[in-house]
C-alpha cells in the first residue's frame, strides 16, 4: 500500500527532523562557551595591563625618590661648603650648581607627587579589573558546567534518535529512502506532506484537481509538481490543516 510506505517515511521524518533540531540547538552551546572564555581572556589582559602601569609607576617613583635623595645630599655638602670658599668666581659657580640641584629636587617632587596621584587611580583600575576578571571566571566556571551537562545530555539523546532512526529505516521501502534523502536535503528536511482541499502543504501551491482525484483513489506513489515532495491525501483535513 502506498500510504502505508509514506506513513513509514513519515514517522523516519518525524526522527530525522529532531536529529536536525538537536544538532542545531547542540551548535549553540560551543559557540556561548567560546565567548565567555574569550570575555574572560579580555578581562585578564585587562588587568595584566593595569598591574604593568601600576608597577611602571611604582618603578618611576622609586626612581624619582632615589633621585631626590641623591641631590638633597649633594646639596647639603655644597651649602655646607659655600663658607670656605675663597673667591667670588668659585662661590658663584657652586651657587649655580646648587641652584640646577635645587630646580632638579622640585622637578622630581613634582613628578613624585604626580606619580602618587596616578597611583591611586591605576590601584583602583586594578581593584576593579580583578573583580571584573573574577566575575568573567565565575560564569566560565558555572556556564562551562552547564553546557558540558547539556552537551552530554545531547549526546545521550542522539544516539537514542540514531537507533530510532535505524530501526524505522529497517521498516521503510528501500527504494524510497534513496529518494527521501534526497529530496529531504533539497527541501529544508520534510520530504513527505498532506494535500489538504487540494492544497500542498509543502509549498502552499495547489495541485492539478486530477492528481488530487489520484491521490484518493491510486495506489501510486505521487510527487507534487512544484516542490517534488512525497504526497498524499490528508485522512481528516481539519487535523492536517491545523498541525
Ligand atoms: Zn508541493
Amino acid at each position: 500500500m502506498s500510504r502505508e510506505k509514506l506513513k513509514a517515511l513519515e514517522e523516519l521524518q518525524k526522527v530525522d527532523i529532531r536529529i536536525r533540531d538537536l544538532s542545531a540547538e547542540a551548535e549553540t552551546h560551543p559557540a556561548r562557551l567560546r565567548q565567555i572564555e574569550s570575555e574572560r581572556n579580555q578581562a585578564k589582559s585587562a588587568l595584566d595591563a593595569s598591574r604593568g602601569k601600576l608597577a611602571d609607576n611604582e618603578r618611576a617613583r622609586r626612581q624619582n625618590e632615589q633621585l631626590l635623595q641623591l641631590e638633597k645630599e649633594k646639596v647639603r655638602k655644597w651649602e655646607s661648603r659655600l663658607n670656605e670658599l675663597k673667591t667670588p668666581r668659585e662661590y658663584a659657580a657652586l651657587a649655580r650648581e646648587l641652584d640646577i640641584a635645587k630646580k632638579t629636587n622640585q622637578g622630581a617632587e613634582e613628578e613624585l607627587k604626580r606619580l602618587a596621584g596616578e597611583y591611586d587611580a591605576l590601584r583602583k583600575e586594578a581593584a576593579s579589573g580583578e573583580s571584573a576578571l573574577a566575575e568573567k571566571e565565575s560564569v566560565v566556571e558555572r556556564e562551562g558546567k552547564e553546557i558540558q551537562a547539556v552537551l552530554d545530555s545531547v549526546q545521550g539523546k542522539m544516539k537514542e534518535l540514531q537507533a530510532e532512526r535505524a530501526r524505522l529505516i529497517a521498516a521503510c521501502d528501500k527504494s524510497l529512502v534513496s529518494k527521501y534523502e534526497r529530496i529531504r536535503k533539497q527541501r529544508g528536511g520534510v520530504a513527505v506532506v498532506a494535500v489538504v482541499a487540494g492544497t500542498c502543504k509543502g509549498c502552499q501551491r495547489n495541485i492539478p484537481p486530477q492528481m488530487a482525484n489520484n491521490l484518493l483513489t491510486s495506489n501510486e506513489i505521487l510527487t507534487c509538481p512544484n516542490c517534488h515532495r512525497f504526497i498524499y491525501a490528508a485522512e481528516e483535513p481539519q487535523a492536517a490543516a491545523n498541525a
